[in-house]
């Protein structure tokens, strides 16, 4: 057993242990944090973080895309005083090319770097940068953790620990979250879930697609959004969706503004096409802090829903967390006075997604995508909420902010009279073939 725990609920102090469930950018960006604050105060803590994956092998795929945007640079010079690993970027990003059943809007703005990496290799430099600095890493799964007084004992499948705080870095994975779920009064977060394959084109195909990632919001049943990014030697196509399954991407697959843009020759059925599901959440969990825990990244739900960025806000919320626990405490209170106002901007910014959500789907569904893109072309406004909306580069509160404005909603009623106009003519049209 591994021993160490200060018995109160203070700030971490020498001889304190802290747990980290789950190694992903949450859980090594946590460990370097708590490291770097730790050092600064000249205290000496044990931190251990298990991870059940072994990342350097790279035997175990991740599901995610591995797009790091602005502002990564900063996060990783300011908050987690590490250099960017600029050996692992496979591509950088130009910008978004966002696609409706007939249109499509290229968008870019200058100085949003974006870069595309493999994230198994991104998540091996983490832990490494993590081990380096002394954080003990654990190659094993949690099975359980017990919650007393004065301390938690956490359970894995090789060995236990006793200690003062318990860090949920664990991601979307179901068995930890009900764990958690039975320990204390956190719930999982609400997800999408999404499906993703790779193809392979030849290399004169992958050099002449350009950097621009593809989005897609196909009008198709399921399908929420879609997105097709270049890597160095392949494409990573993923779709997301409550409920999507595999033949959802077989569907996107078909979807002639995406057939368009694989190669000519590419037939998904001779493929031998690999599958592999993961989840987006898209609601803030319940119960993300308590005595003795707090919940960082996708498990806490705390990112913007329904967008990119999060590895940024995994790591973000993992730092945020790391300063409560060394300068405030590891209490609910303390918690709940210094991480979730730290974290307040993400939550607030929940109802605006969930109208945008609702929005984009309610716009694909009725086919007013193509009107918009074509809107999207001449108003910068518009433009702006698109490339906003695409790249997650602005919260959607400040979406809503910059757009909603008389001229615009203008311009929007115009875009549905348009759309009702077109829809009575039609029923007109089959009325009188009737009679
Ligand atoms: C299809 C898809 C594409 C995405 N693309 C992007 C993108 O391009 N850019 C971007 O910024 N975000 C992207 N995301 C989101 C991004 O992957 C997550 O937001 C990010 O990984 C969250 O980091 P995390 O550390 O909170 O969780 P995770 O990265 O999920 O890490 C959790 C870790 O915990 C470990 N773990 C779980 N349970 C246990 C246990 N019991 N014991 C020990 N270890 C455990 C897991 O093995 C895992 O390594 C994508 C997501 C999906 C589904």
């Amino acid at each position: 057993m591994i021993e160490g725990h200060n018995g109160n609920l203070g700030p971490l102090m020498t001889g304190s242990t802290v747990v980290i469930i789950g190694g992903g950018p949450g859980g090594a960006g946590c460990a370097i944090a708590l490291k770097n604050l730790a050092d600064e105060l000249g205290r000496k803590i044990r931190i251990i973080l298990y991870e059940g994956k072994i990342f350097e092998s790279s035997t175990h795929y991740n599901q995610c895309a591995g797009v790091l945007s602005s502002p990564i640079l900063e996060i990783f010079e300011t908050q987690l005083r590490i250099p960017f690993p600029r050996e692992l970027v496979q591509r950088q990003i130009t910008g978004y090319i966002l696609h409706s059943d007939h249109e499509e809007i290229a968008m870019k703005k200058e100085g949003d770097i974006t870069y595309a990496v493999r994230r198994v290799n991104f998540d091996d430099y983490l832990l490494k940068r993590a081990k380096e600095k002394g954080v003990e890493v654990i190659h094993s799964r949690v099975t359980d953790v017990e919650f007393n007084s004065g301390w938690v004992m956490v359970y894995s499948e090789s060995d236990n620990t006793k200690a003062d705080v318990v860090i949920g870095s664990f991601g979307m994975d179901d068995g930890m979250a009900k764990i958690f779920e039975r320990a204390t009064p956190y719930s999982q977060p609400r997800f999408l879930n999404s499906i993703v394959i790779k193809i392979h084109p030849d290399e004169e195909f992958l050099a002449q697609f350009g950097n621009f990632i593809h989005a897609f919001m196909p009008p198709l049943n399921k399908i929420e959004f879609g997105a097709v990014t270049p890597k160095m030697n392949h494409l990573t196509i993923n779709i997301a969706g409550i409920a999507i399954n595999s033949g959802s991407m077989d569907a996107f697959l078909k979807y002639p503004p995406v057939r368009k843009i694989l190669p000519p020759g590419f037939n998904p059925e001779n493929s031998g096409l690999r599958y592999f599901k993961g989840r987006f959440p898209f609601r803030v969990s319940k119960g993300f802090y308590g005595n003795r825990y707090v919940i960082v990244g996708d498990s806490a739900g705390l990112l913007r829903p329904f967008k990119g960025k999060g590895i940024n806000m995994s790591i973000v919320t993992a730092v945020n967390a790391a300063n409560t626990i060394m300068m405030k405490g590891i209490s609910k209170e303390a918690f709940e006075n210094d991480y979730l106002v730290e974290c307040m901007e993400i939550i607030n910014d929940v109802p605006y997604g969930k109208a945008l959500r609702w929005l984009a789907i309610k716009s694909s569904n009725l086919r007013l995508m193509d009107s918009i893109i074509k809107l999207g072309k001449t108003d910068i406004i518009m433009e702006n909420a698109l490339y906003n909306c695409v790249s997650a580069h602005k919260s959607f509160k400040e979406i809503f902010r910059d757009t909603w404005n008389i001229k615009f909603i203008l311009k929007i009623l115009g875009i549905l009279f348009k759309f009702f106009l077109k829809k009575i003519i039609i029923v007109r049209k089959i009325d009188s073939y009737n009679m």
